[in-house]
């Protein structure tokens, strides 16, 4: 029998074919169970009817009741405007029409006592409403105080006869017809300790709420239930993975002891080691690990992964370390090569323009096992890639990569053992998101820069002070440094973009005559970017004038200024991750943010937030509230983020909560087996046939 929900939105009383194909267009709906989920955004409040000489401009939408007086036309002809006196026992106020003003002398009737709804404004000492919203005074209607929804629509919909409240009446049709066949999926004990709201009781006062607090209540409701099916499905994953795949043993460690004790280049700093006893507590516990390890730009992730190799590769298996782009894994390989040297490692980078003779031997060695370390890009995941023994996958800036890319290079081995796998971010997670995310996965944070490092002092100039710019670049080369000058560069306007880089790589040129300059950009051939950065690493160019392609990537240590031109039109964890190239190096760094005068209230929050500070998380968390988390996390993830009613930005509580209940449950039954968790489970069950989006309401 087919679930009453997946029943074709077509079929609801009121929605033939011309809305029905509408409401899927636009809003994604083509099932009853879509509308239901599609929640108001907002409500208006018309619990409340205010007297007219409460009103001032500062307030929100209102709702007010008296008597409309003349109209009369007023202003100067090309701005013609209708206007009406509107008053009550308590005083009056102008209700003002700029067009449609025909239609509305037409349907209202001086004299008569109406509804007004809508936001005040001043003008001089006199307070109006414009194109207020107008309904008759009905017997039925004085009695209906309640909060109304307010649901998304489109200028589409609008004109399809589909705004806000054809929606509402829409959602009663359904509502009504529903209400029977909403199923509880929370079992009793859940409901009861934390005295949750019943599921169709929550679902219908989410629509159509009685009051502010029974709205609270099943908003609640709805938000906890959408987060603990996430995380009950993720920790399920990690208990389900961990009974299922056994993980390597990596007992021995005598090369890890002869690198640490003789080759180390620095002491690790606490947060460093705090990490690897993480890992190797994992490599050694018989489970197969499944680690993030957050940590900031420079935070020394490299070592980290490097000594997990080491232990992996001291019980006679073989790792790999997988980067996003060319540039980033010959960065890693150059690394890794010396540190891997000193103990006399085998280490092979493969990459897209790795040639054919190279490649075929590199294979060989990874099948017959002689070749302890394999750094690389996806180039690593193509199927002619097998390894003798893979003990431990590392990916780095894990969030370019999809699920099932990272997920393939597990597959890799030719055994039936997984191997351990390492992810690693410079791109910080507030809590909550990583939580959401990555709740199968367990967390590691470095969140302690090497000592020694001056912060990056960061200002923000505006284009008119360019001269005094180019003046502080010019001392900061005459002292030895090198300067990093980025543009924007963002595929919807790549051309412009690309115009404005080589103009500012022109200007710079006039502005320091006789200086070398090196250009970077994604459109050069890949000899031709790697020849630019080596001049640069050579200290041979001292400006480098590029595109976000050293974002991730070139490690100068001599680089000591960061320039973001158009800083305005960069995101924060961009803006972060510039600021990382430098401030590598024993000398103080600098960065400087340039923008015109013209900013957006966000960009103002951007560069005020980069002035600030230099810490990652607290960055990661303004650009949460900012973005929301879908964008946060670029397209790769965001479908996870597709939630219908919770928000990640505000609900970190919830969440919170979700986890802890989801832990619970699974503690005590991890298979969902016993007759109180069916319900649940069953839930699950059907959130994983699609598993984007995670709530239902059958
Ligand atoms: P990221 O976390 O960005 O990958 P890296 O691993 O590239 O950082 O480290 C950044 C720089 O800091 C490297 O030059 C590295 O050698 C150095 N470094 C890492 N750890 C330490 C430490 N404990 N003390 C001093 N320098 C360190
Ligand atoms: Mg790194």
């Amino acid at each position: 029998m087919i679930n009453f929900f997946d029943t074709g939105i077509e079929f609801l009383k009121g929605v033939g074919p011309q809305k029905s194909a509408l409401l899927k267009e636009e809003l994604n709906i083509s099932t009853f169970g879509d509308l239901l989920l599609h929640y108001p955004f907002r409500y208006e409040d018309r619990t409340k009817y205010y007297n007219i000489s409460e009103l001032h401009e500062d307030m929100p939408n209102v709702q007010i009741k008296g008597r409309l007086g003349n109209f009369k036309q007023a202003g100067p002809p090309r701005r013609k405007r209708l206007v009406a006196k509107f008053q009550d026992d308590s005083g009056e106020i102008e209700l003002i029409w700029f067009k449609g003003g025909q239609w509305v002398i037409k349907k209202l009737i001086p004299g008569h006592e109406y509804l007004v709804f809508g936001k005040p404004n001043r003008y001089g000492n006199k307070i109006n409403i414009a194109h207020p919203e107008i309904d008759v005074i009905t017997e039925g209607q004085k009695e209906d105080k309640y909060l109304q929804p307010v649901y998304s629509t489109t200028e589409k919909l609008q004109s399809g006869y589909l705004g806000s409240k054809n929606i509402a009446k829409l959602q009663r049709n359904l509502l009504d017809k529903a209400f029977n066949h909403i199923k509880e999926n929370l079992n009793q004990n859940l409901l009861q300790s934390l005295g949750l709201m019943s599921r169709n009781q929550a679902i219908i006062n989410v629509h159509f709420p009685s009051d502010e607090i029974t709205l609270k209540k099943a908003r609640f409701r709805m938000k906890f239930e959408e987060l603990f099916f996430i995380q009950l499905k993720l920790l399920s994953l990690k208990s389900d993975r961990e009974l299922e795949f056994k993980g390597k043993i990596f007992n021995s460690a005598s090369l890890v002891t002869r690198f640490y004790e003789q080759h180390l280049p620095f002491e690790l700093t606490n947060a460093q080691k705090n990490v690897v006893k993480e890992i190797y507590k994992d490599m050694r516990s018989g489970k197969q690990m499944n680690r993030l390890l957050q940590g900031d730009v420079g935070s020394g992730k490299t070592i980290v992964a490097f000594l997990a190799m080491l232990l992996a590769i001291d019980c006679k298996t073989q790792t790999a370390l997988m980067a996003p782009t060319e540039i980033l894994a010959i960065q890693h390989y150059n690394g890794l090569k010396v540190f891997a040297g000193n103990v006399g490692l085998k280490i092979a980078l493969l990459t897209g323009s790795t040639k054919q003779s190279e490649r075929k031997l590199l294979l060989k060695e990874l099948r017959n096992g002689r070749l302890n370390i394999l750094v690389g890009t996806h180039a690593l995941i193509e199927d002619k890639v097998n390894f003798a023994n893979l003990g431990l996958a590392v990916i780095d800036e894990q969030h370019r990569f999809g699920v099932s890319q990272r997920s393939s290079l597990w597959n890799k081995n030719k055994e039936d053992i997984y191997p351990h796998v390492l992810v690693m971010t410079a791109t910080p997670i507030p809590r909550t998101l990583a939580m959401a995310l990555y709740g199968d996965l367990d967390i590691s944070v470095i969140d302690e820069m090497p000592k020694g490092r001056k912060p990056i002092k960061t200002t923000h100039r505006f284009d008119s002070n360019r001269l005094k710019v180019w003046g502080f670049i010019k001392d900061q080369i005459r002292l030895g440094r090198q300067v990093y000058i980025v543009y924007p560069l963002i595929e919807e306007s790549e051309k412009m973009d690309l115009k404005d880089l080589m103009d500012g790589y022109e200007s710079i040129q006039r502005s320091f005559p006789g200086l070398p300059v090196s250009i970077l950009h994604g459109r050069m051939k890949s000899e031709t970017k790697e020849f630019e950065m080596n001049r640069f690493l050579k200290g041979e160019t001292k400006i480098m004038v590029a595109t976000t392609v050293i974002e991730v990537g070139v490690d100068v240590s001599n680089a000591s200024v960061m320039i973001i031109e158009n800083a305005e039109r960069f995101g924060l964890a961009q803006l972060h991750q510039l600021r990382g190239r430098v401030g590598r190096g024993a000398d103080q760094s600098y960065c400087i943010l340039m923008t015109g005068y013209k900013l957006s209230e966000d960009s103002k929050i951007r560069i005020e937030t980069m002035v600030r500070t230099n810490n990652g998380f607290e960055i990661a968390d303004v650009d949460l509230q900012l973005r929301g988390p879908g964008d946060l996390m670029g397209t790769q993830q965001s479908g996870l983020l597709e939630l219908t009613i919770a928000d990640l930005r505000k609900d970190g509580k919830i969440l919170q909560v979700a986890r802890e209940q989801a832990i619970c449950v699974l503690q005590e039954d991890p298979l969902l087996a016993k007759s109180e968790n069916q319900i649940m489970k069953k839930y699950l069950k059907r959130q994983q046939q699609a598993p984007v989006i995670f709530s239902y309401v059958g």
